[in-house]
């Protein structure tokens, strides 16, 4: 029996899973899928707010600011890519200028640190010389920042798992039975018993939490679509530029990614299908148009990829956090649409601390906070990527050209615990495949890496786990020519 079961490992489940690691209990994590960050926590806008957007007093807002305080420390303990680059809304009108005072008011009610309302052409400019011209005036929140959702996701998870977490995945939740001493679980693999759950399943949060309470939930999916631009186009802004928000949300935003490319998007659209993460030649029109409100010139030819995320939105429109009130033990994270990203780190603060309470469970007296990531050579002094080639030579063998990852990276990602299973896993590890070819030339490459690593048939070697496969029999095997590039080639490439 477990003390705590929490189903789902995006950034909320991940995050509960760490912070609950530094108790004295026996917890687990059911996955459906056959890797963490496979929901909503992987395509979104990878924004850590500052917090001006929810009304004061929700949960929303408290744990918005919270999440945003806590980040510097998580990414330095657990090594993953975080920037304070700061964030602004642009008002291109001027007699729209209530609404921006609203939104810095609604800000310093929450607590926002450093917010301002800057109207100073010059400083603008400076600032931001690609603001539309019509800027009137901005909020400016130097505490806005932005994150690898991916690596943010699986370095908690991982970090979860070093402190004694069990994570199974392929294990969907079909249904929950409420027992006197706690609850019966089923799982396509067979029955798990635990004293208490935490609910952290995204989207499916409501079906989980409609099997053991009369207190109904109702998610609706809303989606948002984006494009990603290319590396050439990644300075076109340095913060967050979102628009004046509407009734849907934030709008439509430009901004920087950690890894040096330009995101815009999102768009606003309820659907009713929980896995409908397609994109609709109208939401990109949509994108594309709207993008340019805050911000000219940007070089939509660089669009490289588009994607689609789903938002969990509860009809009460807050976070659903806490035991639900007729089913004791039952922990829900539910409605962690936007800004659950931001808000994640304080909400594995809290439930933890509920959860543990609840059990009177002490804390470990050695908890391991700290976790390294994957090593990238090209970010390394040449003395360094000299010495790490040396040792193991699989460091000097680049896979992936557009962002310059190699074998030595891919393999680790194989190897180490909750490690990759897929192309995708690979991908949000590493990188391999996520650059301006978007996987057109690294993946064979990669596959054989997987067959190899797993001791598995390339034709059993899939995109994103499940049926996914990408080779249907031996007749397709792929065979790579030399392809692979050693240091020195790229380098006197320049
Ligand atoms: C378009 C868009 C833009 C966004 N932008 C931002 C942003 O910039 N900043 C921000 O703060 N937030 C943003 N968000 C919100 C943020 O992405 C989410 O709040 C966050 O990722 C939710 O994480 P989660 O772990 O709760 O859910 P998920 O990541 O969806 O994880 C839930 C997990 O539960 C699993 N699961 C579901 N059902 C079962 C079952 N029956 N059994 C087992 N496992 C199950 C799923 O497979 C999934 O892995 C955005 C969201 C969207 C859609």
């Amino acid at each position: 029996m477990f003390d705590t079961v929490i189903i789902g490992a995006g950034v909320t489940g991940a995050a509960v899973a760490r912070e609950l690691s530094r108790y004295q209990l026996k917890v687990c994590v059911l996955e459906r899928e056959e890797d963490v960050c496979c929901g909503t926590s992987k395509a979104n806008s990878a924004i850590i707010h500052a917090g001006f957007d929810a009304k004061p007093g929700t949960w929303k807002a408290k744990l918005n600011v919270a999440g945003n305080r806590l980040m510097d420390q998580w990414s330095r303990e657990l090594d993953f890519p975080f920037v304070r680059n700061g964030s602004m809304v642009v008002c291109t009108d001027a007699g729209k200028m209530e609404r921006l005072e609203a939104l810095y008011q609604q800000g310093l009610a929450n607590q926002v640190p450093g917010l301002e309302i800057i109207t100073d052409k010059k400083r603008l400019r400076e600032m931001e010389p690609n603001l539309s011209d019509q800027t009137a005036a901005v909020l400016w929140a130097p505490t806005g920042g932005i994150v690898c959702p991916f690596l943010y996701n699986i370095a908690a998870a991982e970090n979860a798992a070093k402190n004694g977490v069990e994570f199974r995945f392929r294990s969907e939740v079909t249904g929950i039975i409420k027992k006197e001493w706690g609850y019966e679980i089923a799982t396509k693999e067979g029955l798990i018993t635990t004293r208490t759950v935490v609910n952290a399943a995204g989207l499916y949060a409501d079906v989980l939490h409609n099997m053991v309470s009369e207190r109904k939930l109702q998610i609706t999916p809303r989606r948002g679509s984006y494009c990603l631009l290319d590396k050439t186009a990644g300075t076109h802004v340095n913060s967050t530029i979102f628009m004046l928000p509407g009734e849907y949300g934030k709008g439509v935003l430009v901004t920087p990614t950690v890894h040096g490319n330009l995101l815009m998007g999102p768009t606003a659209v309820d659907v009713k299908d929980k896995e409908a993460i397609n994109t609709t030649a109208e939401e990109l029109a949509e994108v594309l148009e709207k993008s340019s409100m805050a911000v000219k010139d940007i070089p939509k030819r660089q669009v490289i990829t588009s994607f689609a995320g789903l938002r969990a939105h509860e009809v009460g429109r807050d976070f659903v956090l806490g035991e639900a009130e007729d089913a004791k033990g039952f922990w829900d994270c539910a409605g962690i649409e936007s800004p659950g990203l931001s808000a994640s780190a304080a909400i594995g603060c809290l439930m933890a601390g509920w959860v543990a309470d609840s059990l009177h469970a002490k804390k470990k007296e050695h908890f391991h906070s700290k976790r390294r990531g994957i090593v990238h050579p090209f970010e390394l002094p040449e003395e360094q990527r000299q010495e790490l080639v040396s040792q193991n030579p699989a460091y000097g063998v680049i896979v992936c050209r557009c962002e310059m990852v190699t074998e030595g990276e891919i393999r680790e990602a194989i190897r180490r615990p909750l490690g990759a299973r897929s192309l995708d896993g690979i991908k949000r590890r590493t990188r391999a495949g996520m650059g301006r070819c978007q996987a057109g030339f690294c993946s064979p490459r990669v596959m054989e890496l997987l067959a190899e690593e797993l001791g598995i048939e390339l034709t059993q070697v899939t995109k994103s786990g499940g049926k996914s496969m990408l080779v249907y029999s031996d007749a397709a095997q792929v065979h790579l020519p030399e392809a692979n590039l050693k240091w020195a080639d790229v380098l006197n490439e320049g």
